[in-house]
């Protein structure tokens, strides 16, 4: 029986809220178990307004709006991640700017970001790689001299935290990602973390089709209009009751899975001192969420031997990113900035092993096919 990469972890609560949703009656957006989620967040991760969306890449279309970026505006990000962080900029007639990644935790160098800042620089958006934290004192220290925006692509990252602060919730604007392959999921969802008070009223006119309908349902005003640009970003409340079950087990969650993920670290440390591969770097100041865990072997060669025989061995691991800088999209509507040597090699030489809620019981056998696999 193959272990698989992921398996979706299931509370065993999600279908009692469904069935509650079903018997509300109240299947579109925004209903209660929407602010129930919304406030459920807003709590976990200490933001001052969260709002359910369909997908991160929603969030981050979102944020992309709310930074009202012109034609040719410019926004600095890794080039290691995944397609929505530079997709939701270029919708909006931006430049990718992509910038190299540090060798220890595969996030930003935050080194770089000042040579790349340019007249047209916007914004800086910030990937928490596997949930590990990007330095942020610096970033928002360069953010603040500059006067750029900073987004959260923390779509790997929730109840993560940088020196005791979550993740999401430190920027302008976090985006979350709810996806099957996260850790906490609704199969497809996402949810947008707005910090300042004076940014969320814009966000929820975005979100709502350009009209004022949360106020509205407020009763703040007393009919809703076309008042701004917008389009429908917020999931139905059948994707928000499954959330709910799955946002109160949060904790249980990123217990088990941190669980798994020392497991891993300490049974690869061997082969690290070996030198066969490098394992996870977390700073000491960074509390990580075990979204992921990765091995980084010698070459592009073994790492697709690994990926095969784990494989013939009935394990299924993983690689990527594919570098968005040197994509067919990325070349046409990105810039690199000088070479990202760190970013090519990583993505040649990582691999990511099964880590899902339940592998608890066979990660013996995982981790004696990567042994056979490894000193073969
Ligand atoms: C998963 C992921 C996304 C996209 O999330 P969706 O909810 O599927 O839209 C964006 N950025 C990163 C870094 C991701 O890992």
């Amino acid at each position: 029986m193959t272990i698989p990469f992921n398996k979706p972890y299931m509370t065993g609560n999600e279908l009692t809220y469904i069935a509650e949703a079903h018997a509300n009656g109240h299947l579109s957006g925004d209903g209660p178990f929407t602010r129930h989620c919304n406030a459920l967040l807003e709590q976990q991760v200490n933001c001052a307004k969260a709002l359910l969306t369909h997908s991160c890449t929603a969030a981050l279309e979102m944020s992309a709006l709310l930074l009202a970026l012109q034609p040719g505006d410019e926004v600095i990000m890794p080039s290691y991640t995944f397609v929505s962080t530079a997709n939701a900029f270029v919708l909006q007639g931006a430049v990718p700017v992509f910038v190299d990644i540090r060798s220890d935790t595969l996030n930003i160098d935050e080194s770089l970001i000042e040579s790349a800042i340019t007249e047209r620089t916007k914004a800086i958006c910030v990937v928490h790689y596997a949930g590990v934290a990007c330095e942020m004192d610096e970033i928002l220290r360069i953010a603040s001299k500059y006067g750029l925006m900073v987004v959260e692509d923390a779509a790997q990252a929730i109840y993560s935290s940088y020196k005791g602060r979550p993740l999401g919730a430190i920027g302008d604007f976090g985006c979350l990602s709810f996806h099957e392959t996260k850790n906490v999921i609704s199969g497809e969802g996402g949810a947008l973390l707005v910090r300042d008070e004076a940014r969320i009223q814009r966000a929820e006119i975005l979100r709502e089709k350009g009209t004022n309908r949360s106020r509205f349902l407020r009763g703040q005003v007393d009919k809703y209009t076309w008042v701004d640009v917008g389009s429908s970003y917020l999931p139905s409340e059948i994707v928000a009751a499954f959330l709910r079950a799955q946002l109160e087990a949060g904790e249980t969650i990123t217990a088990r899975r941190i669980a798994i993920w020392e497991r891993y670290h300490a049974w690869a440390e061997g082969h690290e001192a070996a030198g066969r591969l490098r394992r996870p770097v977390v700073p000491s100041y960074c509390k990580h969420n075990a979204h992921m865990y990765y091995l980084q072997l010698p070459s592009l060669e073994q790492r697709t031997g690994f990926i095969e025989r784990m494989k013939a061995q009935g394990v299924q691991c993983v690689f990527h990113y594919v570098p968005l800088h040197s994509s067919t999209a990325g070349l046409r509507y990105g810039r690199s900035h000088g070479d990202l040597r760190v970013t090519d090699s990583v993505s040649d030489t990582l691999v990511r092993l099964p880590l899902w809620v339940g592998l608890e019981e066979r990660l013996d056998q995982v981790m004696a096919t990567a042994d056979d696999v490894l000193l073969s």
